[in-house]
């Protein structure tokens, strides 16, 4: 059995992002020789997500509608975690959204379902953060 790990750098403009990295992670599959096996990849910081759904700008909007219902960015003092933070709904919505995913390794492509494509999911950006890919298979 083989492995591979690389890591992607990812910094966002604004608070909250979503970027497709599937480009990414299949660049990584092709990088590793693995043909068959697994990938995961993982957020490594507790204010983002990476998870698997559809590339389409009205669902990600929603996404945004929905996660500030559920952990509103503000007030900052609504939350005990915000004291010299302000990130406390970061938190929150990376629990909602997940921290990793597993994708299948089918003869060297990631083995999708229909639509399927991998997003990170920022909550706190505006600052550099690890994406974590690891590999195993042969
Ligand atoms: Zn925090």
């Amino acid at each position: 059995m083989k492995s591979f790990r690389k890591e992607l750098i990812i910094k966002t403009d604004d608070r909250r992002e979503y970027i497709n990295i599937t480009r990414d992670v299949q660049e990584a599959i092709r990088e590793s020789e693995i043909k068959e096996g697994f990938v995961l990849v993982n957020a490594m910081h507790i204010t983002a997500s990476v998870f698997i759904n559809d590339d389409e700008s009205g669902l990600h909007h929603d996404f945004e509608v929905w996660l500030e219902k559920l952990a509103p960015e503000k007030p900052y003092n609504m939350y005990r975690h915000n004291g010299y933070e302000d990130n406390a709904d970061a938190h929150l919505k990376r629990q909602i959204m997940g921290r990793e995913v597993v994708v299948a390794i089918t003869e060297g492509r990631l083995d999708f379902g229909p639509w399927e494509q991998i997003f990170y999911g920022e909550y706190d950006g505006k600052r550099a953060k690890r994406v974590l890919i690891k590999i195993i298979g042969e």
